[in-house]
């Protein structure tokens, strides 16, 4: 089937008590059973939930995987899957990943045995490079954030196999409709459902997807063993979301090419990072890899203050962190999302003082340009 008819119809059959065509919110911790070890398939709501259930099958069937694990958080979906790891392990990660990962693989990981070093996984050579007889994982993030860097996965996926480590992929930037990186040899994909994937700006969820049955099976393990679960309310909520994504998608994209156009002929913008602008260094490697270019884009303003301008002038935009719902943000990277990384490697990174990041919405897309448009005419 297609994407949208999967995302509409997989894992969501009407329901057998009553034939509602939405799948329930099952708002129950236990299940009544039949007899000793005689159950419906559910027995404690920690271990399995029918919504969550649900979602599970359906984010599986969206990323091409063999199962599907829902979390309260991205932060929890990459915790579990960190737990697949045992003391000594070595991961090798990208340098420019979301900022809580790093602080999670840095300040909590780190003291349970876990090694970790950082490569820009843009450039293979480095990647193989940097692998260690204990290398057990890769994990990558592309396009990156903020600066959209982006990363061949198949290339990545070969060498990570060659050294019999994993590949794991955060597609929580592009989401599976625009990039499916288990389709391109990657063994595990990690989501913030909170963005895309529930799009509406009103829940918080993570989620991994793998094809290895025997990691899946570890996976529900961990799961259960660690409790770190999404809730049937926000599994519903992402379920609901999920159903539009296809087309959320398209007027993310279509909206983010608009403005970083716009934003590229713009006097006062002294560069804009974007993989679909051809002046992007991988323009040919976002066509090939992605369906689309997605809604995230940032664009530097030289300073600080001409920054603060443009992030206090807009009416539309709403400065906050956060990404991928219906609505744009705007943010500045530098104090927010990445102001846990030293200022030194913000800067190598190109996090300068001046660079702003959008999250563009589905909204009219002039009302968007003319938003912008009259908070850079701000600029001194
Ligand atoms: N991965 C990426 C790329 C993110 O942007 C985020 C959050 O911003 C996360 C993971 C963590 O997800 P959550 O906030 O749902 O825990």
């Amino acid at each position: 089937m297609g994407f949208s008819t999967d995302a509409i119809h997989v894992g969501q059959e009407a329901d057998p008590a009553t034939g509602a065509i939405i799948v329930p919110i099952y708002q129950t911790s236990t299940f009544v059973q039949e007899g000793l070890g005689k159950n419906k398939g559910y027995e404690y709501a920690r271990t399995l939930n029918p919504t969550r259930a649900a979602l599970e099958k359906n984010l599986a069937a969206l990323e091409a995987a063999q199962s599907g694990h829902a979390y309260a958080s991205g932060m929890a979906a990459i915790h579990n899957l960190m737990l697949l790891l045992k003391p000594g392990d070595h991961v090798l990660a990208g340098h420019n990943m979301y900022g809580g990962t790093f602080r999670l693989f840095e300040r909590v990981l780190k003291d349970s045995g876990l090694e970790f070093s950082y490569v820009n996984t843009s450039r293979p050579a480095e990647v193989e490079r940097d692998f260690r007889p204990n290398t057990r994982l890769v994990f990558i993030e592309t396009p990156t954030n903020p600066v959209m860097e982006m990363t061949d996965i198949a290339a990545i996926a070969h060498i990570a196999h060659s050294h019999n480590a994993l590949l794991a992929v955060d597609n929580t930037f592009m989401s599976p409709y625009l990039q499916q990186p288990l389709r391109l040899g990657a063994d595990a994909v990690v989501h913030s459902t909170t963005k895309y994937l529930n799009g509406h700006s009103d829940g918080v969820g993570g989620a991994l997807l793998v094809n290895d049955p025997v990691m899946g099976e570890q996976l529900r393990f961990l799961q259960n063993a660690a409790g770190g679960v999404m809730a049937p309310f926000e599994c519903w909520l992402v379920l609901r979301g999920v159903k539009t994504l296809a087309l959320r998608m398209e007027r993310h994209c279509k909206n983010g090419m608009a403005i970083a156009q716009y934003l590229n002929q713009h006097p006062k913008v002294r560069k804009v990072y974007y993989p679909g602008l051809p002046t992007h260094p991988q323009y040919d490697l976002a066509r090939r890899q992605m369906k689309g270019f997605g809604g995230m884009l940032a664009f530097e303003t030289g300073s600080l203050s001409n920054a603060r301008t443009v992030l206090e002038s807009v009416r539309i935009c709403s400065l906050a962190e956060s990404l991928g719902g219906v609505e744009t943000l705007i943010s500045h990277p530098a104090t927010m999302t990445h102001a846990s990384v030293p200022a030194e490697v913000r800067e190598s990174l190109g996090i300068t003082d001046g660079l702003v990041r959008i999250s563009v919405g589905v909204e009219d897309v002039d009302d968007l340009i003319a938003d912008l448009d009259q908070a850079l005419q701000r600029i001194g």
